[in-house]
């Protein structure tokens, strides 16, 4: 544990990772660094969706970073126009900015649409306003952490961004009731990942359509973690038949090596810009624009989001079979799914922790959720093999907590 000495000794501390030092991964497997093999359960946060070290992603990455890996976009390269045509032609829209991080995907949402609402929509200089839901995440950055809910992500960090309201999430008429003439834009997640893993009532994103489009708003779906497969289809919005005026892609879009992101947008939006108003050193390098290219390709050749939608069914059948009076509820949508405990009896770091032991690798939300997101290309004996070990590990703490419960009352 060499490396973790160093990093507890010079890292910032604004991470507390579980103890496990990885070295190694390959498909759905983690290797730490005394050989122990792990089923990796998080795909870092749905950023592994293809695998660790998918072979065919691989390729495409090392013969590329060999040919040529960053220019800037103050030149055309051969790499950029294919892999933007490919991500229109996967989501249905006309035009897409490239970035790097998810954050940086949503602050170019939040620019365009505030851009759209002057020049298009025309609303006066300076008053445009952006809707939120309670509960968002949206990435780390200043004016994204402004309009976070969670206190924990704002404290000690403003002053903040005006501009941004927030309404509940899953609630259409609080959406309507919060639309003014100085409305630019709704930002939502059709399924809250970093909340705890929380899908809306049926319908909601359809209704959120419907008045965003009667209301001259537009509707921008943050797919960062949602989108490319995780959720059982392409884009979570399409589980509505939504087609939002904007969508925000990363985290999958880089195939678990890079960070790759993209705003992707109608023409009317993506219209606002013009030459020097927005960019990025690394956005749409041919490195990351290839591999998320290939990454693109494979989802549809392989179909992963019907596969994730079928072993996503499958996780969620063994998860909700586990019998555990901790087990509050079990939900999600495709392989996005989260068990919430009842905070009286357990933490969610506590039976992360034991997961561990166990040789499976998640993480905690939110104190009391643990979410399992594994790559989208596992096997159905493999869900098998980790409920196995799941259910063990739940089991030992619901005994640990029984035993010192029974220590406490002097039983
Ligand atoms: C992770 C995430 C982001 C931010 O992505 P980063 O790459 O960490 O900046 C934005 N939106 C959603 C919905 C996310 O889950």
């Amino acid at each position: 544990m060499d490396s973790t000495r160093l990093e507890a000794r010079y890292s910032a501390r604004n991470y507390a990772p579980l103890p496990v030092e990885l070295t190694r991964g390959e498909g759905i497997h983690l290797w730490d660094t005394n050989g122990r093999r792990y089923i990796d359960m998080m795909s870092a946060y749905s950023a592994v969706s293809f695998g660790h070290g998918n072979p065919e992603l691989l390729q495409v990455l090392v013969e590329q970073a060999a040919r040529l890996a960053v220019t800037s976009r103050a030149f055309h390269t051969d790499r950029l126009g294919p892999f933007l045509a490919k991500i229109c032609e996967v989501t249905g829209l006309d035009r897409a900015l490239p970035m790097n991080t998810g954050a940086e995907a949503v602050e170019t949402a939040i620019k365009a649409a505030r851009k759209w609402a002057y020049k298009i929509k025309g609303v006066p200089q300076g008053a445009a306003e952006i809707i939120v839901c309670s509960g968002n995440f949206a990435g780390r950055t200043t004016t994204i952490v402004g309009f976070s809910t969670e206190e924990q992500y704002r404290d000690g960090f403003g002053p903040f961004a005006p501009g941004f309201r927030h309404v509940p999430f899953g609630d259409a008429d609080a959406l309507r009731a919060a639309i003014t003439p100085n409305t630019a834009a709704f930002i939502v997640e059709p399924v809250q990942g970093e909340a705890g893993i929380i899908v809306p009532p049926p319908g909601y994103l359809a209704r959120c359509r419907d008045i965003c489009r009667e209301l001259d708003v537009l509707l921008i779906c943050d797919e960062v973690q949602t989108g490319l497969g995780r959720t059982g289809r392409v884009l979570a919005c399409e589980h509505e038949g939504v087609v939002p005026d904007g969508i925000t892609l990363g985290k999958a879009l880089g195939g678990g090596f890079l960070p790759v992101s993209a705003f992707v947008a109608t023409d009317e939006v993506m219209s606002v810009f013009a030459p020097g108003d927005h960019g990025s050193t690394f956005g749409g390098n041919p490195l990351g624009a290839a591999v998320g290219h290939a990454a693109l390709e494979m989802l549809i050749r392989d179909d992963l989001a019907s596969h994730a939608a079928a072993m996503g069914h499958r996780l969620m059948a063994g998860l909700k079979a586990v019998r555990s009076p901790m087990i509050k509820e079990v939900r999600g949508l495709g392989l996005l799914i989260g068990v919430d405990f009842h905070p009286e009896m357990t933490t969610a770091r506590i039976v992360c922790e034991k997961l561990v032991e166990h040789g499976i690798l998640s993480k905690d939300t939110h104190g009391t959720v643990v979410r399992f997101a594994p790559p989208l290309t596992i096997q159905a004996t493999e869900i098998d093999e980790a409920l196995v070990h799941i259910a063990a590990a739940i089991r030992e703490v619901e005994n640990a907590t029984a035993a010192t419960e029974r220590i406490s009352l002097g039983a």
